[in-house]
């Protein structure tokens, strides 16, 4: 398959295009027969800045045919007009002190909705149990599943400009603090300095807590970085990103600082070819599991299958981890247009660990690797 690297430039993130939001709410109403229902309650936050632009903590919105009504409470009364004007959603938006699931319901009776879609990932047994009673008691309640996620799944263009954006910061604040490591910092001091690093270039956060595993630490995929000191001979396994208006980056590379020995070199040599592997399996049309088998292969024909402790990798946009998921047991086939990880990692209690991950933009004929920071390993 065809890899490209970061083949259109990744503006700043002050000056990021404009994303036609209004349009995915028509691509969801277009979904609603199909999923048995007349009109979609979307509680999920994330769900609801994908259709609204809204980043606010509390917010619930009713996609209708005819209807588009966004309802928060008064700490968001300002924030949230600002917020769906400046996404050109054409939504009426009602703030009120308390129960909005009940103007919700109002809103949708007087639609003249009948079968109401509730999404089951994201409410709660009490919260149903409120639905069923006193707020759509007289109507029908459908249990949706996926219906924004699936539409999510495919990023638009102004998306992957901005997790573009988002892995160009990750690959520089790497590059400005990476020698660092050979000043024996500790793990903890390392991560803040990579974090500052990412916000100092414009991220409005990390994309997730930065991982820094170093020596035997490395053996555990997700170690939090801690007072150990980063010393001679150890790998050091670096996973982090930056997030930039609410999209995410992942990226991991493991430093070899000075001499590691042919063991862990030998590791490093391996994940290196698997990843490589992967990244190369990636293409629109090619299944999600397949791109997990080949790295999977390398691995175990090094006799470090054991070691391999997880999935290849995940989808990443306005989650860190959604879907497709690209694992042994993913069902999932790449679509030119998504956004995933390749990942494989292996992990020995006595040697550490070693993990590499790209972020790429799958494309027809194969992908365009976004995360571009350096992977030969070695720093002396
Ligand atoms: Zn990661
Ligand atoms: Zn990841």
């Amino acid at each position: 398959m065809a890899v490209t690297e970061g083949v259109t430039p990744a503006p700043p993130p002050g000056d990021l295009p404009p994303m036609d939001l209004a349009a995915r709410v028509d691509r969801l109403r277009e979904r609603l027969e199909g999923a048995g229902c007349d009109a979609l309650v979307v509680t999920d936050l994330t769900n609801v800045r994908y259709l609204t632009g809204f980043t606010g903590s509390a917010g619930i919105v009713l996609v209708a045919p005819d209807d588009l009504l966004f309802v928060s409470d008064g700490r968001y009364r300002d924030q949230a007009a600002e917020e769906l004007d400046a996404a050109g959603v054409p939504a009426r938006i009602e703030i009120v002190p308390a129960n909005p699931d009940g103007v919700v319901a109002d809103a949708a009776r007087a639609a003249g909705v009948q079968r109401l879609g509730l999404e089951s990932g994201s409410v709660t047994w009490a919260q149903q149990r409120r639905w069923e009673g006193e707020l759509f008691g007289d109507g029908t309640l459908v249990p949706t599943s996926g219906l924004v996620e699936e539409l999510r799944l495919v990023k638009d263009e102004g998306e992957a400009v901005r997790i573009r954006a988002a892995c160009a910061i990750a690959d520089a604040a790497l590059a400005k603090v990476r020698d660092r490591l050979l000043d024996g910092p500790t793990e903890a001091e390392f991560a803040l300095e990579l974090d500052n690093a990412m916000r100092a270039l414009g991220a409005e956060d990390v994309s997730f807590e930065t991982i820094v595993a170093s020596g035997p630490n490395g053996a555990k995929p997700h170690h939090r970085p801690g007072p150990r000191r980063i010393r001679e001979g150890d790998l050091v396994v670096i996973d982090f990103g930056a997030l930039v208006d609410g999209y995410h980056s992942d990226m991991t590379r493991t430093v070899a600082v000075g001499d590691v020995g042919a063991e862990r070199e030998r590791m490093l040599e391996v994940v290196l070819a698997a990843q490589a592997a992967g990244v190369e399996a990636v293409a629109a049309g090619v299944e999600a599991a397949e791109v997990d088998r080949v790295c999977r292969d390398v691995i175990g024909e090094a006799g470090l299958g054991d070691a391999f402790l997880h999935g290849t990798g995940h989808g990443v946009g306005l989650d860190i981890h959604e879907e497709p998921r690209v694992s042994a047991r993913s069902t999932a086939t790449l679509v030119a247009g998504h956004v995933v990880t390749v990942e494989p990692g292996v992990y020995l209690p006595e040697l550490g660990g070693v993990r590499i991950e790209d972020t790429v933009l799958v494309t027809d004929d194969g992908c365009d690797r976004l995360t571009l920071a350096p992977k030969e390993p070695s720093l002396r």
